[in-house]
């Protein structure tokens, strides 16, 4: 067939669509669930208690540093630093981890700060995964490790936690949800580069034991795997549960990459402080990409977070910590959430780390209006009816599941209870009225 001349109007048409098209590495990762239910939050809750963030302030000593920090005292501080990390904090980090983790840690080489854990992840997706490697996530997931695999070239692989059923007449325990360890270990294969851990584990607050650790480091270790570890929850367990470091296990600590979050650590999720530990060999390809990319965190707050660790350093284990109190704290924002949550006919999940808690809506359907031939999962058109009809806005635990998976697991929904007392004291008021709804004759 004769080409078109260029001249031809339709011609120059279609060039200028194609060059509107999307990379590949774009397709079929546009959608994100945050975007749609926090414009249905914004719009229609009275109280907000599905994205997680705390709505009670940060620690005093914390909001004063990040004021001297940008109080003009030190004014390079509004300058660039140094690109892997602000020196203060990287110093302290290694001090910590160092301590935690039971080995030295230099600053420089195995530490290296990020916007937020979010950055992080992205970080280590693009410096490790290639096109046809294959990454294992544990379901339910924080949703954004999927995307940013695909977007790497590699493939999920998804291993979902199973519930046990609890004691009769006892409440569900995050605990109770377990991998299978012959499920576990068949999705590992000379294919798998990583295995994304999340302990404790957004959405469903569990905290992995020493036991479930170590099934997983043994896997890693026989299959030559990565680890990214995001463990940005790690100061928040509860009912003295221990969190346990992955990259402490024998053979873990040379193929593992720790994740946090100065957002989860002192409740300042704006902030975007996040940072990742590893050996050298791993985060030189982290840098990579951070220097490529952003390049640099904003300074102030890396000074602030630094000099909050500093402050957290001299108080480790005292009372008056803030990783100490805490979690004192929102164990009993958590006990509160759960009576209010068993009062309407919701059946919690007791989470033993994180500031979230899953509930089982499955008593609920006869409420919530059908929608026939619809491929939306029911949980989450009873977050949009919920959110509508109470204004109560929670998050669909499906959103949290791979499309293969959604419809297993489409009977929960997840609160944040990072709340001031006032805020979690108008959800029961909620809670008591729509019980009240339902006896009524
Ligand atoms: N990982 C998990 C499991 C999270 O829940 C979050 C935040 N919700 C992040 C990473 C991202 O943390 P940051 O805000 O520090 O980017």
């Amino acid at each position: 067939l004769p080409v078109k001349p260029p001249s031809s109007p339709s011609f120059s048409l279609q060039a200028k669509m194609s060059r509107l098209a999307q990379a590949r590495r774009l397709e079929g990762v546009d959608k994100n669930i945050w975007v749609d239910f926090v414009k249905l939050a914004a719009t229609y809750s009275k109280v907000n208690l599905g994205q997680g963030f705390p709505d009670f302030p940060p620690p005093d000593f914390l909001m004063e540093a990040f004021g001297r920090a940008v109080s003009g005292e030190m004014h390079m501080l509004h300058q660039y630093t140094r690109a892997f990390g602000h020196p203060p904090l990287v110093k302290i980090l290694a001090q910590l981890f160092g301590k935690l983790l039971g080995r030295g840690l230099d600053p420089m080489t195995n530490v290296m700060v990020t916007v937020g854990a979010y950055q992080a992840l992205f970080c280590c997706f693009q410096a490790f995964i290639d096109e046809g490697d294959e990454v294992i996530i544990i379901e339910p997931f924080f949703d954004c490790y999927e995307p940013m695999v695909k977007m790497a070239g590699g493939t999920p692989v998804y291993v979902p936690l199973r519930p046990k059923a609890p004691k009769e007449g006892k409440l569900m325990l995050s605990a109770d949800w377990q991998l299978d360890p012959a499920e576990l270990a068949s999705k590992f294969s000379e294919r798998t580069k990583a295995i994304v851990l999340n302990s404790p584990n957004n959405p469903l607050g569990k905290v992995f034991s020493r036991e479930e650790l170590e099934l997983i480091a043994d896997l890693c270790v026989k299959h030559d795997t990565l680890c990214f570890s995001d463990e940005v929850y790690e100061w928040l367990v509860y009912d003295g549960k221990e969190h346990i470091r992955i990259a402490s296990l024998p053979g873990m600590w040379d193929r593992t990459v720790t994740i946090g979050s100065a957002g989860k650590t002192f409740s300042v999720t704006g902030w975007k402080v996040g940072w990742t530990v590893g050996p050298n060999e791993l985060l030189q390809h982290l840098r990579t990409v951070h220097q490529n990319s952003v390049y640099h965190c904003a300074t102030a707050a890396q000074e602030a977070v630094a000099q909050g660790f500093q402050r957290e350093l001299e108080h480790y284990g005292k009372p008056d910590s803030y990783f100490v109190r805490l979690p004192r704290e929102l164990q009993q924002k958590r006990d509160q959430l759960v009576q209010s949550l068993v009062a309407v006919g919701m059946k919690p999940i007791v989470p033993e780390g994180t500031y979230f808690l899953v509930a089982d809506i499955s008593k609920f359907k006869s409420e919530v209006p059908d929608v026939p031939n619809s491929d939306e999962p029911y949980d989450s058109r009873f977050a949009k009816w919920m959110v509508k009809n109470k204004g109560l806005a929670a998050i669909p635990l499906s959103a949290f599941y791979c499309g293969a998976h959604k419809d297993n697991y489409n009977s929960f929904i997840r609160f944040c209870f990072a709340k001031e007392d006032a805020t979690l004291k108008a959800a029961d008021n909620i809670l008591q009225k729509w019980k009240l709804e339902k006896t009524a004759p």
